[in-house]
């Protein structure tokens, strides 16, 4: 069994360097990447959605063309394990979902996906097996239409200096940016300040 172009164990190997673990949710998302592409036409320019934050939208942009970065990927957080590829332009497209009534006969599936283990209880090496040898029968493969809303390239438009803290950003967002409007993550007004002492950078592992 292949994921696209790669077989299983080179996927695999794609997941660790990119997503630092080989975590399930990213082997099914292969198997999910792979079914919407067989799904999709040929020959067209397509973008994606994926309906969560985790492990999915990785293994979109290892597969296919959608990043974070160039636009084509949107990551609309609903907490639900499906992703969508349409026609950028038209709309039309194919949504997988890792189907909840599917995994009922696949026991280690299942309980990794609705949280009956916990992380010490589960069995990784079994988990793995059982994904890879369910494959593409837990998932379910639906025609949908997005809405003209999300096609096409939407702009940054003009763009100003803001008045708080003096970097760049859209207009369109107002007369302040988003970070000033009160949706900076940061507790303090960052400073430059050289004589303050550095943060030592800490890479923080973990999924
Ligand atoms: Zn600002």
């Amino acid at each position: 069994m292949n994921i696209g172009p790669y077989s299983i164990e080179d996927y695999m190997h794609m997941i660790k360097s990119f997503h630092g673990n080989i975590a399930p949710g990213l082997i099914i998302g292969g198997f999910m990447v792979d079914l919407a592409k067989k799904n999709l036409p040929d020959e067209i320019l397509f973008d994606a959605i994926s309906e969560t934050s985790t492990c999915l939208p990785d293994a979109i942009q290892l597969l296919t063309p959608c990043t974070i970065g160039n636009g084509w990927l949107k990551v609309m957080n609903f907490g639900r394990y499906a992703l969508c590829l349409y026609d950028k332009y038209q709309g039309k497209g194919v949504r997988v979902y890792l189907d909840s009534d599917k995994v009922e006969n696949w026991p280690e599936i299942r309980d990794w996906f609705f949280k009956k283990k916990t992380r010490k209880e589960q069995d990784p090496n079994r988990l793995r097996d059982e994904i890879i040898e369910a494959g593409p029968d837990i998932l379910t493969c639906q025609r949908v239409v997005v809405e003209g809303a999300f096609l096409g390239k939407k702009g940054k438009g003009a763009i100003a200096k803001c008045p708080s803290c003096n970097e760049a950003y859209p207009v369109k967002d107002g007369t302040l940016c988003l970070a000033c409007q009160g949706g900076s993550p940061y507790r303090d007004t960052p400073r430059t300040d050289p004589t303050e002492e550095k943060p030592s950078l800490r890479i923080i592992t973990g999924d």
